[in-house]
């Protein structure tokens, strides 16, 4: 009865073996990643597939080390030489025989150099948890339309990658001798015959921290943390809302004393620049944005307002064209809004508000009539003379003819 479920694992074995995944595939970078992606792959994966994020799967588990002897392998140029080289069995002869480089981290541990602590979530547990950071990034109004793929760069607190956060240049950590790793110590003062106090004072030998350091790092200066940019993938949602919260998990400061907390990132937009000489913006048009509506004042002359037969060709953020227009006669008042269906913002939570079939919001359009403030000798005196033929003719009152009630004070045109 045993014999069976032996000879299934023996089968099996090899087959793993050589299965194993190759490690660029695993982290999803290129043959010719660099140093930075190596990490960041690292970061991104080692989050996904922490066992604490998928308990009781077994998979996530066997990938979340997986990745980490991937990163191992990589990171260190001589192994990754040999990886490149020889693949796996290469790799495998080379640890067999003691090679140096590509420092063999337990999976936890590597984990905890990354995003501080013993290696495990923050999340209850009475893992202590660094403070979550927040910044704000303004991208322009057309990458909330259009969506956009770009990346920002903060600088924060990070574990000092030189010596792993032990703060020390040969690893060695040792516990204070003064105080015997209490990080205190206590003093007696006698304050009369036989009355003693006793003061509890931080231990000045080491710092409070218990352990002393022979040879400090030369990278952080024995401080275990280094203040360093790190720059991260934004991914901008088409018609995402303004000030939306977009988080980063164990992306703000870290520290071997903690886990990191979260990096939240909330999105402004940024306010339309006028220098540019951008032939679009030289008239102060730009598009505005409430929610899912976007707002743009188009200015008609005096003519087009009241006359029709007009057209504009608006480019609109991704660049299409939305076409504006009236016929002959077609009047526009004034201040008038025009509302263009579908010509707004992509709707960007369309799932959860059931029974909403639209797209995208709309488009307000506001008109502004301009009046000419002069015009030629010629011109002006033909106006005048066909309003005093027409006005003696018909008695012409635009209030009435516009259908709107008589004013208090009677003003002719
Ligand atoms: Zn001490
Ligand atoms: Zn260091």
């Amino acid at each position: 009865m045993l014999l069976f479920p032996t000879l299934f694992l023996l089968g099996i074995l090899p087959w793993i073996a050589l299965c194993a995944d190759d490690f660029y595939k695993l982290l999803g970078i290129e043959k010719d990643a660099s140093d930075r992606e190596i990490k960041r792959a690292y970061r991104t994966l080692s989050k996904k597939f922490h066992p604490d994020k998928n308990p009781n799967d077994e998979s996530a588990h066997a990938k979340f080390v997986s990745i980490a002897e991937a990163y191992d392998a990589l990171i260190d140029p001589e192994t990754r030489r040999i990886y490149d080289q020889y693949g796996h069995d290469g790799l495998k002869q080379h640890q067999q025989g003691g090679g140096r480089g590509g420092q063999h981290h337990d999976p936890f541990d590597l984990f905890s150099r990354f995003f501080g602590g013993s290696g495990h979530f923050g999340h209850g547990g009475g893992e202590r948890r660094g403070h979550n950071m927040e910044v704000r990034i303004s991208i322009p109004l057309r990458d909330f339309y259009n969506g956009a793929e770009t990346e920002f760069t903060i600088e924060k607190q990070a574990i000092c990658s030189a010596c792993e956060g032990s703060g020390s240049k040969d690893g060695a950590v040792e516990t204070c001798n003064v105080c015997g790793g209490r990080g205190m110590r206590v003093q007696k003062h006698m304050l009369a015959p036989g009355i003693f106090q006793q003061v509890q004072s931080m231990c000045d030998a080491c710092g409070g921290k218990g352990k002393t350091i022979k040879h400090p790092c030369p990278v952080c200066g024995g401080a275990r943390v280094v203040r360093e940019p790190e720059t991260h993938q934004l991914h901008v949602e088409r018609g995402m809302p303004k000030g939306v919260r977009i988080t980063y998990e164990n992306e703000a400061d870290e520290s071997p004393d903690w886990v990191a907390g979260d990096l939240i990132v909330q999105l402004q937009e940024l306010e339309p620049k006028m220098e540019s000489g951008d032939a679009l913006k030289l008239d102060g048009n730009f598009f505005r944005r409430r929610g899912r509506d976007l707002f743009w004042r188009e200015v008609l002359s005096l003519r087009e307002a009241w006359m029709g037969d007009w057209e504009r060709n608006v480019t609109h953020l991704d660049g299409h064209v939305v076409r504006l227009g009236r016929d002959r006669g077609d009047v526009v008042q004034p201040g008038m809004v025009e509302i263009v269906k579908g010509e707004g913002m992509p709707i960007w939570d369309r799932e959860e508000q059931e029974g909403d079939e639209d797209e995208f919001g709309a488009l307000h359009v506001e008109y502004v009539v301009v009046l000419p403030d002069q015009m030629e000798t010629g011109m002006e005196k033909e106006f005048w003379s066909t309003w005093e033929k027409w006005r003696k003719k018909h008695g012409v009152d635009l209030h009435k003819d516009s259908g709107r009630p008589a004013p208090k004070s009677h003003d002719e045109l």
